[in-house]
């Protein structure tokens, strides 16, 4: 059975055509510019790549592009599209509807234009993608996997905010949370390397990329996570804030006479790692110039090191202990110095890692914890792709 996971973003795509004899990726590709000049369509097969450059006016062009690329007799892996079992589409927002996966259908479609409102940037291109989709490939059963179905299981006390009580059931003000796809894959990675049962565990996962997010994972269920009505809350990101106090947002509207969408690109893209250091978005370029002296990137890694430190924290005290510590995603994966030094003073909790096991090596699933450490603590490299095709396999073989 092979499966195409698509990740469609506002004008580029991802894909991934994943063979599930082994849950390999046959080929991986990204599409970029669609819709504007310059469009180009790089697939790599076993390393090798194969680029195409070709206008692509929208996303039904990108995705014939893909199909093309993918049984192209040269550089493609499959000889025919009905090798395509099926399609699995990352989407981001299933509101409080979706707390699993699901087959689309044109109820499902109609829910996802209602969650437009809640993830403006994010649902249409979704929607866009998978319509463009089912134009080529009309009798191929589709999946939807949404990044805050994971979370739905974050109880009633914990997703409230304390604003009143009418704007959670009239407007959907709540915390959704993100990143639900590579919290679920890495804990249950995680509790495979612990050789224990995941329904006895508790765990907290850091995915920590461009944009950054904590779980709390108590017996494989999200009970708590640091994004929330947005993918703004939580940590300091690249170039989010994250938690600021809210009054800012108001004292700097009227101070600078902002509008919204001035305050809202300050938030989400001026502020985060790169408004402190000034230096870059890129945790690599921050490193680097903090090696060099430059104090605002020194202050900008401590405080993005800070605060996921205190998330880390406060998850053990809402889990009410921890079993396993996991890192995920770019940084998460490739930042020896930010493990280092997010699990720097936490022995307390029973977190203590190995300098050498945590300097060692990257690309794979590894423990850097030490053998005394009560707490397990790993870097898992996340795969969100595996886990989209994995449910979209599932719910088709179960239709
Ligand atoms: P996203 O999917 O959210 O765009 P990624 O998970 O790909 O982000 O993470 C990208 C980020 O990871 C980069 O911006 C960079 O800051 C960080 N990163 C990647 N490799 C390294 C590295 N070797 N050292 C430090 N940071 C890294």
């Amino acid at each position: 059975m092979k499966i195409l996971v698509i990740n469609c973003g506002s004008s580029s795509l991802k894909y991934q055509l994943i063979d599930m004899s082994n849950e390999g990726a046959l080929a991986q590709g990204l599409v970029e510019r669609i819709g504007i000049e310059g469009s180009i369509l790089t697939q790599k097969v076993n390393g090798e790549k194969y680029i195409i450059e070709e206008p692509m006016k929208d996303h039904t062009d990108a995705i014939r592009l893909v199909l093309g690329a993918l049984v192209d007799k040269e550089h493609g892996v499959i000889s025919d599209m009905s090798e395509i079992s099926s399609v699995g589409h990352r989407v981001v927002h299933g509101g409080e509807k979706y707390a699993n996966s699901v087959l689309i259908d044109d109820e499902v479609m109609k829910s996802l234009e209602d969650c437009i409102k809640l993830a403006p940037l994010h649902n249409p291109p979704n929607i866009i993608g998978i319509n463009a989709c089912k134009a080529l490939m009309p009798n191929t059963p589709m999946v939807a996997v949404f990044d805050t179905a994971f979370h739905q299981t974050i109880p009633e006390y914990a997703y409230l905010y304390a604003l009143p009580y009418e704007l959670y059931k009239n407007y959907g003000i709540r915390k959704y949370g993100f990143h639900g796809t590579s919290h679920r894959y890495v804990s249950n990675v995680a509790s495979e390397m612990m050789g224990k049962n995941i329904e006895d565990l508790k765990i907290v996962t850091c995915h920590l990329g461009n944009g950054a997010s904590i779980c709390a994972v108590d017996g494989g269920k999200s009970v708590e996570t640091s994004m929330g009505f947005t993918p703004l809350e939580g940590v300091a990101m690249g170039t989010r804030s994250g938690n600021v106090d809210p009054a800012i947002i108001t004292f700097l509207m009227k101070e600078l006479n902002l509008g919204i969408d001035e305050i809202n690109n300050l938030l989400n893209k001026k502020s985060g790692v790169y408004g402190i250091s000034g230096v870059s978005s890129d945790f690599r370029d921050i490193e680097e110039a903090a090696e060099s002296g430059n104090h605002r990137a020194e202050l900008a890694l401590d405080v993005f090191h800070y605060k996921v430190k205190r998330f880390i924290g406060s998850y053990a005290a809402a889990m009410g202990g921890m079993d396993c510590l996991v890192f995920t995603a770019g940084l998460g994966e490739n930042s020896a110095l930010s493990r280092s030094e997010i699990c720097k003073n936490l022995e307390f909790l029973g977190i203590k890692i190995d300098e050498k096991k945590n300097s060692e090596g990257r690309g794979f699933a590894k423990e850097i914890s030490t053998p005394d450490s009560s707490v397990k603590v790993y870097v898992i490299p996340t795969n969100e792709e595996l886990m989209i095709a994995r449910d979209t396999k599932e719910i088709v073989e179960d239709k």
